[in-house]
């Protein structure tokens, strides 16, 4: 018999007893300088593995190769459909066929637990139902179109604040089973995913890289056949976490321009690659066992041999560009979610003239930043959507940026960035913006304009930058100086305050007179002037000397922003100039938006560089103002009461523009519905933001996360979890209950819908279920379903609910349970509108 006609446990332990201690050692660890890679054994047919991210495109690590720009997870969440997450991810993984990889970098599976999270956008949203639903059809879609998919981050990550310092979360054991691992677990169990990858974190004090979690849960509970890498330079020690049932360890080092081997998570935690020699070691002196280490290399084999990756010759050099934009498009038009729409603003009826307003609504390639960062076959920005929109209807279009693009460094918490219509270049003529000269180690220096003083340095822009703005020049890592000069012009008359916010040393000089000053600040801190009398007709000539001094922390070398407080009464050239044009339009459009990546979180929900007081203005001057926010977390919306209609376009994709524009006139009927709750304020998130002071995070709402922590303590949010609009109006009526929870079919719960409005649209039935009484005062999604209903019609929809999905987690016995006694359900329009309810009744506790 020929290996290949063996079964995958069979064929890959035929494998390993031809293989050496250095063939296996090779096997379980990345090789650098190429980061994503682990070179073929070709004297075995072993194939390499190549693995890039990420969640919502090929992110090809830096190749050069084009991929489809789909739409974040969190938009696919949006959608509530997990086949539409299925489609998403086979596309993206006959893409990731065509480059040549096999490992899928993706689904994200981690909670957004709180608002500020930077990574919001690569994950599912705040429920764990719905995040496992969306996960589970991600890894369908990926695994059936032949590539390993991997489920991350195993567990317990929702923040970046200390990220890579192992920040401890402190959560019980019912809150890890019902939220954090309530995904990962629907993944293994019911998707079959192929490899997992942990986090950072540590759970209860221990670093994920030793946590008996994996042996005991992962591999043990759940029976997890596949393997388990870590995340890119999380381990520390090599013995104990081989010794913990990890598979693989991933090297957190990368290339640099200059060809030098950057380690980016060394230094403080001293992490290199262990898996490797030290491994090897340890194998040697049977501190690891031989059978451990066949364990971990059976795993990699076994799952390669299953997924069809040794029998895959040459991968198709191109993919369907046209049916994966069509995909891309029909994912973006479904999680499009309309959060307000007063007296029918939207669609758009007859209007002659619209215009489009925001700084980064011509910008193409929007997305989070960091490893959803996709190098995209085609993009339409909400520019070139609404202008061919209106180009065919023969409306006038006008676009004006009126605020200044983001970056990297409005995720700082500062006093607005001073606006680039403020400033110049020259003190008469010149060019909006302020000159600046960067001096770094490796090259000369280098000259260009900038816009305005609003600069990060390291990882997050000039290794994984998502915005428009042009990183800084010099190598990643480099010792960096930079010195801006110009003018700055007050546009009224009154009272300002400057401000610097910076990380590193920085001075501002007005007229030549130092005013600001900071000192080698190792974290962002502000500095704010007294209040200066400035006059619109004085222009002041200033200067800001900046330098990077954090060279030891590789990831965020440094930021620096020129900030004010300016007066009520000052309303900036370029506002006034957005105001002019929406006071003579029909309609007007403000795209907004935040900048959101890994490695960060957001310091503040409030939109950077003055674009609140954008909107206000606008709206003001224009009674059907539209805003459209394009965002991962929420956003606040001081403005809401002004504005007529108000949408949430997520990180849309590549096709984004287009959809924005066909639901604006009503060719795409929204439907998508929020998968994170809007707070009105900061202050009433029911989660405490967390700590940037290496304490613990303590996961002290329990399983009240996300909308349940609202419903919990009566807080009223700006938009609850589930809402979202659309043209049409749908009533629910009749809901019943078939079948029984004893069963393994569990129960179906069946409701009528009706469309009352005159357009087809999709509605998404949503099904709540009540805590038991001494669990808290608040329900969780257990079920939903996307259901489309014609005009006029009424149709039925049933949701099926397994066992599983009713039970909870019992600490006394370890396991699953639906407990006896009354189960309340609920059909809600979203977490905080529950329409229909009914119960069932348990009388004996079922244990699954
Ligand atoms: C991220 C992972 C990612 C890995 C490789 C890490 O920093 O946390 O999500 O897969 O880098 O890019």
């Amino acid at each position: 018999m020929s290996l290949a006609e063996l079964s995958p446990d069979a064929r890959a332990l035929a494998l390993i007893e031809r293989m050496s201690l250095d063939d296996k050692i090779h096997l379980v660890h990345g090789h650098v300088p190429v980061r994503y890679e682990v070179p073929p054994l070709e004297h075995l047919g072993v194939p390499a593995l190549k693995m890039t991210d990420g969640p919502s495109g090929v992110n090809a690590g830096g190749d050069g190769a084009q991929s489809t720009a789909f739409p974040s997870s969190l938009a696919v969440a949006a959608t509530f459909d997990p086949d539409l997450a299925r489609e998403q991810a086979g596309a993206i993984a006959r893409e990731l066929v065509t480059h040549g990889m096999n490992v899928l970098l993706a689904p994200n599976l981690d909670i957004v637990r709180h608002p500020w999270w930077g990574r919001a956008t690569e994950q599912y949203g705040e429920d764990p139902h719905l995040a496992g639903r969306m996960g589970e059809g991600f890894v369908r879609g990926a695994q059936e179109n032949g590539v390993a998919a991997c489920a991350k981050h195993f567990v317990g990550y929702s923040q970046e604040v200390g990220r890579m310092h192992a920040n401890d979360i402190r959560v019980d054991e019912t809150t890890l089973r019902e939220v954090f691992l309530a995904p990962f677990e629907r993944v293994i169990m019911v998707a079959g995913v192929d490899t997992v990858m942990s986090s950072f974190s540590r759970i209860n004090g221990i670093e994920l890289a030793e946590h008996p979690l994996i042996l005991q849960v992962l591999k043990g509970d759940w029976g997890f056949k596949g393997w388990i890498m870590s995340d890119y330079g999380s381990l520390g020690a090599g013995v104990p976490a081989a010794l913990a049932g990890f598979d693989q360890e991933m090297p957190g080092v990368l290339q640099g321009d200059s060809g030098a081997i950057i380690e980016l998570y060394s230094g403080e935690t001293g992490k290199a690659v262990v898996f490797d020699a030290v491994l090897k070691r340890a194998v040697l002196d049977g501190k690891v066992s031989v059978a451990r280490l066949n364990d971990m290399v059976h795993r990699i084999l076994r799952t390669l041999i299953a997924r069809g990756l040794f029998d895959r010759h040459a991968a198709p050099a191109t993919f369907d560009v046209p049916s994966h934009r069509a995909i891309a498009r029909k994912v973006a038009a479904h999680s499009l979610t309309l959060l307000k729409n007063s007296a029918g603003t939207l669609p758009f009826g007859p209007i002659g003239s619209l215009v489009l307003i925001g700084a980064d609504a011509d910008h193409r390639t929007a997305t989070g930043g960091a490893s959803v960062v996709v190098r995209s076959t085609a993009s339409i920005s909400p520019a070139d959507g609404l202008r061919a929109a209106c180009a065919e209807r023969s409306i006038r279009f006008a676009f004006a940026p009126g605020s200044d693009r983001v970056g990297p460094a409005s995720m700082l918490d500062s006093p607005e960035a001073i606006p680039s219509s403020c400033l110049q270049t020259e003190q008469r003529g010149g060019s909006p913006g302020l000159k600046a000269v960067y001096t770094s180690g490796g090259s000369g220096p280098v000259e260009r304009v900038d816009a305005q003083v609003l600069l990060n340095v390291g990882f997050l822009s000039q290794l994984m930058n998502a915005s428009a703005l042009p990183p800084p020049p010099g190598n990643f890592g480099d010792y960096l100086q930079v010195r801006w000069t110009g003018w700055l012009s007050a546009p009224a008359a009154g009272d300002y305050r400057l401000a610097l916010t910076c990380m590193g040393s920085a001075r501002l000089l007005v007229e030549g007179h130092e005013v600001l000053r900071i000192d080698a600040s190792a974290s962002p801190t502000t500095a704010m002037s007294q209040p200066m009398t400035l006059l619109p007709d004085r222009a002041l000539a200033i200067e800001v000397q900046y330098e990077a001094t954090a060279h030891t922390n590789w990831l965020e070398l440094g930021d620096v922003i020129l900030g004010w407080e300016p007066p009520d009464s000052a309303i900036p050239p370029a506002v006034a100039e957005a105001v002019r044009l929406a006071a003579d339009a029909d309609a007007a459009v403000v795209f907004v938006h935040p900048y959101e990546s890994e490695q960060r979180d957001r310091a503040t929900l409030s939109l950077p560089n003055g674009q609140d007081r954008l909107v206000r203005a606008v709206a003001a001057a224009n009674p059907r103002t539209i805003v459209v926010v394009s965002s991962g977390g929420p956003v606040l919306t001081p403005w809401l009461e002004e504005i007529a209609a108000l949408i949430q376009v997520y990180h849309p994709g590549q096709e984004g523009g287009d959809v924005l524009a066909a639901a604006l006139f009503g060719d795409i009927n929204p439907s998508g519905r929020l998968p994170v709750t809007w707070p009105a304020s900061e202050t009433d998130v029911p989660v405490a933001r967390p700590a940037n002071d290496g304490s613990p995070t303590l996961i002290a709402e329990r399983t009240a996360v996300g909308y349940r922590g609202y419903v919990a303590t009566g807080t009223v949010p700006a938009f609850a979890f589930g809402h979202g609009l659309g043209y049409a109006e749908f009533a629910h009526s009749n809901l019943r209950v078939e079948g029984s929870p004893t069963t393994e079919q569990g129960i179906n719960v069946v409701v009528d819908v009706e469309n009352l409005g005159s357009c087809d649209g999709e509605d998404v039935l949503q099904i709540y279920q009540r805590m038991p009484s001494d669990r808290g005062n608040f329900h969780r999604l257990v079920g939903f379903r996307r259901i489309a209903v014609p005009a006029g019609a009424r149709q039925t929809a049933c949701i099926a609910l397994t066992p599983r999905d009713l039970a909870f987690w019992s600490e006394t016995l370890g396991r699953f349970l639906i407990p006896a006694g009354t189960t309340e359900l609920s059909v809600g329009r979203s977490a905080l509108d529950l329409t229909l309810h009914e119960s069932i009744m348990i009388d004996t506790p079922i244990p699954i």
